[in-house]
């Protein structure tokens, strides 16, 4: 599972916690328990970048069902 570091905007903490796919909106900071916590940038970074800009909505490219 992947391990992210996170830093609390109000106390300055930092921790580590375990995060899933849906579970980054429920954050709260261990020690004061805010939710004012910002994601620190990993270490490893991947190559890619998310490009967030305005993407229509793609769906595939095959059409198989006719009329
Ligand atoms: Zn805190």
């Amino acid at each position: 599972m992947p391990v992210y570091e996170y830093k609390c905007s109000r106390c300055s903490a930092v921790f580590e916690k375990l995060v899933r796919l849906s579970e980054e909106d429920e954050l709260r900071c261990p020690v004061c328990d805010s939710a004012a916590v910002e994601k620190l940038v990993s270490k490893v970074s991947p190559l890619g970048e998310e490009d967030s800009s305005g993407w229509g909505s793609s769906c595939g490219t095959s059409r198989t069902s006719f009329g």
